[in-house]
């Protein structure tokens, strides 16, 4: 119930245009968003990799309206990929298609993505495609397998709560690729997507053992202690090694089971996002849990105490 209030007031442009007028100043937005400049994701990137990590950058937006913005995508997103090979940061980049126009130009996105490619194999990295919405499902699937058919640096993520999800696997096995499992972050209809977070882990947990038992290269995204603890079984089971798979966490959240991943010497790779458009993201993390409106709370009323005593 109140994760459906937050995810339906991160709609609503007066709610997150006062959070975003005060989440960067505040500084409670940086729980989850380093910040709004490439130097100062950069900057989080590098400590995090001199801990041993490594990271996914991730520049926020969705959603372009006009060709030029998705050039503009393009352009920041290769920019990432020479500054993380300048800096010899161990990371890559997450990409998200409607950044790069697929709602406007299919054929414009595919080969803007490709051009993304191209870009990370020739400086050795490699390049994440964030699985959105699913009408988006099947384009997106499509674009990652003609990137697939020319470049062996690239991965996608794909959804467990959708019923369709084990079949797109068997249809990406040739390309043995890399493929991040997500319970999924959109509103689906029953018709096509599991509700209940029973029949998702569920789900996921299958998908595990899929992944696991095939030619594939897997990343398990996700902060569900449950579903870590069943990849951590299963690999030490199979003897899976561990330079074929990661774990993925978003930067700031299970920060005490990103620690005992990491303790336990097993592959983590933490999603860093950053830019002017956080808000939208930021919401969805507080939509996904609600004692995080907590910490936002509890730091506004710190805000307006200090802004009152100031006045004083
Ligand atoms: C690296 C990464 C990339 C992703 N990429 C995509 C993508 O491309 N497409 C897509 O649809 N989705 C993506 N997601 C989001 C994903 O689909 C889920 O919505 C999200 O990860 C929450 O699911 P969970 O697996 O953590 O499990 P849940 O069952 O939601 O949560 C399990 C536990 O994790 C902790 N937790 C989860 N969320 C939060 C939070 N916001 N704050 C604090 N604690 C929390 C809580 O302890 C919770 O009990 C991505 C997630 C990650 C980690």
């Amino acid at each position: 119930m109140v994760r459906e209030l937050i995810f339906w007031l991160s709609k609503k442009p007066a709610v997150t245009q006062a959070v975003a007028r005060r989440g960067m100043k505040s500084g409670f937005a940086r729980r989850f968003v380093p910040g709004e400049t490439l130097a100062e994701a950069l900057g989080v990137a590098e400590e995090i990799c001199r801990t041993g990590r490594k990271i996914s950058l991730n520049q926020l937006g969705e959603s372009v309206k006009t060709p030029e913005e998705a050039h503009a995508a393009r352009d920041s997103y290769i920019t990432m990929l020479r500054e993380l090979s300048a800096r010899h940061i161990d990371g890559n980049i997450s990409i998200k298609l409607t950044q790069l126009g697929l709602e406007q130009n299919r054929e414009m996105c595919e080969s803007l993505t490709m051009e993304i490619a191209r870009t990370a194999k020739e400086l050795g990295l490699t390049v994440e495609m964030d699985m959105e919405g699913s009408a988006l499902t099947d384009v997106t699937i499509e674009i990652f397998e003609s990137v697939c058919e020319r470049f062996d640096n690239a991965g996608m993520a794909i959804q467990a709560y959708l019923f369709r999800t084990e079949k797109d696997l068997e249809r990406l096995a040739r390309f043995r690729p890399k493929i991040r499992l997500v319970k999924g972050a959109y509103r689906e209809p029953a018709k096509i997507a599991y509700q209940g977070k029973k029949d998702v882990d569920a789900s996921y947990h299958r998908l595990i053992d899929r992944l696991l038992a095939g030619d594939f290269s897997p990343i398990f995204a996700t902060h569900d202690p449950m579903m870590v603890a069943h990849v951590q079984d299963a690999v030490r089971r199979l003897g899976f090694p561990a330079n074929r798979y990661e774990f993925e966490m978003l930067y700031g959240i299970r920060r005490d089971l990103q620690e005992q991943i990491h303790a336990a010497g097993q592959p983590l790779r933490v999603y860093i996002p950053f830019g002017s458009q956080w808000c939208p993201y930021f919401m969805r993390r507080l939509s996904e849990r609600p004692a995080n409106c907590l910490f936002v709370l509890r730091s506004l009323i710190a805000e307006s105490s200090r802004q009152e005593s100031s006045h004083n």
